[in-house]
Order: structure tokens, then sequence, then C-alpha cells
């Protein structure tokens, strides 16, 4: 099967004091249908710049970033953002819920901007939080679920719509150590169950090794 992300030649620079800092220098990069990677680099090495390259959330690269089949660089905005409605799914290190929503509400909510019936999301919603273990906190909102709470809720969040990859930014990067192991269990059980591939940026060696694949930032380039 064809790979759900490939990356090739992917640079990335920016300016800062006055001085060019080239942050990826030629980044290739496949992800296979399924495939969980671990992109593993100490901070400052680039991760978050990759990822949000990859999500398509920031311009100014140069190379070709292809996601399910279709060149990134070749759309306008639109498709920009039809591409990350339909194939990706997000989690940050920080939740980033709507505060004013209930843990439910915050994982229906995308799947009716992607144009689900308010019964079929409501479903989805109950069965992805339930099966992170939080039947019990459906109605809860962020300001009153525990940081492992939040994060699982998140993740939810970002399975809702079935997206083809998970992109993960340090996603238990806010977290104890004890939490983040449960967490990251469990997202990635939630991941293979669902089928997805996710691209997961840590600089945790140890929570890297739980991933199908680990790939390594240094000095810009992959390895
Ligand atoms: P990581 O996620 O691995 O910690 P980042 O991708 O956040 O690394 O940052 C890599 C480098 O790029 C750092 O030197 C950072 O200062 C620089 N950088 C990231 N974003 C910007 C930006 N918007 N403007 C200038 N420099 C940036
Ligand atoms: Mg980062």
């Amino acid at each position: 099967m064809s790979d759900v992300l490939a990356v090739t030649g992917l640079r990335r620079s920016f300016v800062q004091g006055g001085a060019r800092i080239d942050v990826l220098r030629g980044v290739d990069l496949h992800v296979g249908p399924g495939e969980i990677v671990a992109l593993l680099g100490p901070s400052g090495s680039g991760k978050s710049t990759l990822l949000q390259a990859v999500g398509l959330l920031e311009g100014g690269f140069e190379g070709s970033i292809r996601i399910a089949g279709e060149e990134a660089a070749q759309v306008d905005n639109a498709g920009r953002t039809r591409i990350r409605r339909d194939a990706l799914g997000f989690v940050y290190q920080f939740h980033h819920l709507l505060p004013d929503f209930s843990a439910v509400e915050n994982v229906v909510l995308p799947q009716l901007i992607h144009g689900a019936e308010t019964d079929a999301a409501h479903k989805r919603a109950e069965g992805l939080l339930g099966a992170l273990g939080l039947g019990h906190r459906l109605t809860h909102r962020p300001s009153q679920l525990s940081g492992g709470e939040q994060q699982r809720v998140a993740v939810a969040r970002a399975l809702a719509n079935r997206p083809a990859l998970v992109l993960a930014d340090e996603p238990t990067g806010n977290l104890d150590e004890g939490t983040a192991d449960v967490v990251l269990g469990e997202f990635l059980r939630l991941v293979r169950g669902e089928g997805s591939a996710a691209l997961v940026a840590t600089h945790n060696e140890r929570l890297a090794q739980k991933m199908d694949r680990v790939v390594r930032l240094h000095d810009g380039h992959l390895n």
C-alpha cells in the first residue's frame, strides 16, 4: 500500500537576530498505513518545526510533503484546510480543549464540522472516551478534569474523524512520568485499534521505544 506520509527533501530555515538557522536540512520520511513512528530528538532539534510543516500549519518550507497521496505544496489554502480536516488529527503537549464545552462536546464538535450526524457523532465520541476510561467524565469541562484526563480527551478528539495520520507533539510532555506512561499506552492502543498511522514527537527515549519505529532528528537530518 502507498504511504500515508511521504516527505522528501524538506528544508526549513528561520532568521533569528539577523542570523539564518537551517533547522531542517533535507528531511526524508515515509510513514506507512497504520504505522506508529516516534520522532526523537533533543529540545531545539526541530521536531515541532517538522510536525508543523507536515500538519500544513506553517508554510515557508522547501521540498515535498505528500499526505494520503496528495502533494500539499501544490494545493491552495482551502486545499490545505481540507487535507488537515479529512486526513490528519492533532495532539499537542497542552490539550487546547475548548474550555466552555464538555469532554464529549469537545469530541463531537470536530465531527459536526466534518459533516457527521449529531447522533452518530455523540455515539462515536462516547465510544472513544469510554475506550480511554472516561465514560464517567463525559459532561465534565476541561477545568474539572485532571491533566491526564484532559490529554485523553485531546486524544479522542484527534481520532474523532478517523484520520489516516495522527500528528502528536510531545503528547504526554506535560504529565508526570507515571501518568505519561499510562496515557501514552492508551494512546498507542487506541491508534492501533483505529488503524491510524501516527508520527509522535518526543525527547523521551523510553517512550519512543514503545512505538513501531524510531527516527532521530539530528543536525537537520533524520536518521
Ligand atoms: P523541538 O520541537 O525539537 O524542541 P523546534 O522545532 O521547536 O524544536 O525548534 C527548532 C529550532 O527552530 C530552534 O532553534 C527554534 O528556536 C527555531 N524556531 C522554531 N520556530 C521558530 C520561529 N517561528 N522563528 C524563529 N525560530 C524558530
Ligand atoms: Mg517541540
